[in-house]
């Protein structure tokens, strides 16, 4: 069965069935609060041991039903330890943002996960990450994966001091950072960095803002990087909520 995330909920007993056949129960052991938006949440709980994770998949998190689910993108995995940790940022409007707003330790949520969804493992050579907020996460993960690998990242950002101190918490301090404008101008400035990144033979995994990705890759098709090179996954788009 697929949760959906964007259905309004039926709430009662059908929702706590499906909550404990189909969830992991899990708690807040800590959620760092970096800056007013983000939030570095760590999971903790007996049902997430002996998991098998992957860099690149999702969760998903009950909103207070099974039927209403948010997608967060775990950093790490500890499957002896049963813990795993996320970085969340409250945008805004929304019950993922209400979430993570209201989050402190000891709180009790619902996972479901993890799940496919991105797979890097394949892309050969030096590995660019473009995206936003939401995608600083992913990039601490496929960091993890491969020390040996270079990794470049490039984030589109609403507020470039906020970002900067949490890449910088996070040990992407060599993350490019560009503010987004209402004309989508820096994303012209990203496509010419990304260009000389693509002609040193790099693999790009984009994600974050729909809107931003589909600029991003008709940009580097047009400089001919092969589609084998590029993976991409939509994160969230204006005006759908809950993209899973
Ligand atoms: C595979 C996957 C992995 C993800 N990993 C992460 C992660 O690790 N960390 C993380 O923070 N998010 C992550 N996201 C994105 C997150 O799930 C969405 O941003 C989600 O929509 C937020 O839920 P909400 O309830 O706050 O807003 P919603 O109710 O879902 O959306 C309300 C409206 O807000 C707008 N909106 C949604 N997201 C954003 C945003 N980021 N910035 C600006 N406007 C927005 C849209 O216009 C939408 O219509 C991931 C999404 C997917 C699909």
């Amino acid at each position: 069965m697929t949760i959906n995330a964007r259905t309004d909920p039926p709430t009662g007993g059908l929702g706590r069935t499906l909550i404990r056949l189909m969830m992991r129960p899990a708690w807040i052991a800590a959620c760092e609060p970096l800056g007013d938006r983000f939030r570095l949440v760590t999971l903790e709980g007996a049902a997430l041991r002996g998991v098998s994770w992957t860099p690149g998949q999702k969760v998903q998190i009950a909103m207070g039903s099974a039927f209403v689910a948010r997608t967060y993108t775990p950093m790490d995995w500890d499957a002896v330890q049963g813990r795993t940790r996320f970085l969340g940022y409250a945008h805004g409007e929304g019950p993922g943002s209400d979430w993570l707003r209201s989050l402190a330790p000891g709180a009790q949520c619902d996972v479901f996960g993890p799940r496919a969804s991105l797979n890097a493992t394949h892309l050969a050579g030096p590995l660019v990450v473009f995206g936003d907020e939401t995608s600083m996460g992913l990039a601490c993960a496929l960091a993890a994966q491969d020390p040996t690998r270079s990794l470049a990242c490039v984030f589109e950002v609403a507020d470039l001091e906020a970002a900067e101190a949490v890449t910088a918490r996070l040990g992407l301090s060599r993350a490019a950072l560009f503010r987004k404008a209402t004309d989508e101008a820096h994303l012209d400035t990203i496509g010419e960095a990304l260009s000389s990144l693509a002609g040193a033979g790099a693999s790009f995994v984009l994600t974050g803002r729909a809107a931003a990705i589909q600029k991003v890759r008709g940009e580097l098709k047009r400089r001919a990087v092969a589609p084998r090179r590029i993976l991409t996954k939509a994160y969230w788009a204006k005006g759908k909520a809950g993209l899973d």
